[in-house]
């Protein structure tokens, strides 16, 4: 059974008096417990003042690091509103363009009217930007239809142009007009669906337009005949020839030799026969050349 007190004896150096000190068992479980917890305590200081600086160094890092994002989110918002400046300018030419080419109206884009300065609060801020962008995307698919159709415009505004008859298909001289006339042969009047233009035999006629050979035999009163489908409901007739230098099928360009003018079919000397029909009715080939 352990001693329930215990005496220190402290003998000063060249003495004799010996003191003592009693010391009861419970008091000393108390100060060794005392001391324990106070070094405990210490620990967890020290523990918790290193976290602590260790969460400083971090919250400067973060604090350094959101400044950065904010500055490069400026940055970017301002980036996006020079988008949105160039996205309004050429929605601007669009409409110009669309105005000239004779179009309906674009569709109104949202980009128009939107904006002011960038917003203090940075979750507000991402969905500014992410709306911003949005707009810019859908503006952008506007343009694009836009364009598209423009240029479908314009192709179909240069084939046109290509197709519609133009200038005169032989060098020459008109020796009989378009309209109603007394007949070469038998003195009765009649309709002249074309124009004739004389020439010496020999001389090249040229498609007036674009087009495709849609003809190329020899056809009642006619004589050896070209016939060119433009498209667009155009075609032309070239009549009396000597030689057909075209298949039909073949592609040919205004300017193109087509045949050489004769006095073929219904025809009192050299020339060329040439009408202009659209839809199937025969105009004024003056009105092309
Ligand atoms: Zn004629």
């Amino acid at each position: 059974m352990p001693a329930k007190k215990f005496t220190i004896l402290v003998i000063p150096e060249g003495s004799h008096r010996v003191r003592r000190f009693g010391l009861k068992r419970s008091l000393l479980r108390t100060v060794l417990a005392t001391g324990l917890l106070f070094l405990l305590g210490v620990t967890v200081l020290a523990v918790d003042y290193y976290r602590i600086s260790f969460d400083r160094a971090e919250l400067q890092r973060l604090q350094v690091e959101t400044r950065t994002q904010q500055t490069e989110l400026r940055r970017l918002a301002a980036r996006l509103s020079d988008l949105r400046q160039e996205m309004v300018v050429l929605a601007q030419n669009d409409a110009k363009v669309r105005v000239m080419a004779k179009l309906s109206k674009p569709k109104i884009d949202t980009l128009t009217g939107v904006g002011g300065p960038p917003e203090e609060d940075v979750a507000t801020e991402f969905s500014e930007l992410q709306r911003q962008i949005d707009q810019i995307v859908q503006a952008i698919d506007l343009r694009r239809e836009s364009q598209e159709e423009i240029q479908g415009f314009l192709n179909d505004q240069r084939s046109l142009l290509a197709a519609k008859p133009k200038g005169w298909p032989v060098k020459g001289w008109i020796t009989s007009s378009f309209g109603m006339r007394k007949d070469p042969f038998n003195g009765g009047r009649k309709m002249h669906e074309g124009m004739d233009i004389a020439s010496r035999t020999g001389t090249p006629v040229f498609a007036t337009a674009d087009g495709i050979v849609s003809q190329a035999e020899t056809a009642p009163g006619y004589g050896k005949l070209v016939v060119v489908d433009h498209g667009y409901g155009y075609k032309t007739y070239y009549g009396h020839n000597s030689k057909i230098f075209v298949k039909v099928g073949q592609r040919v360009k205004r300017g193109d030799k087509v045949s050489a003018v004769g006095n073929t079919g219904r025809s009192t000397g050299p020339h060329v026969h040439y009408e202009v029909r659209r839809n199937g009715v025969p105009l004024n080939p003056r009105k092309f050349l």
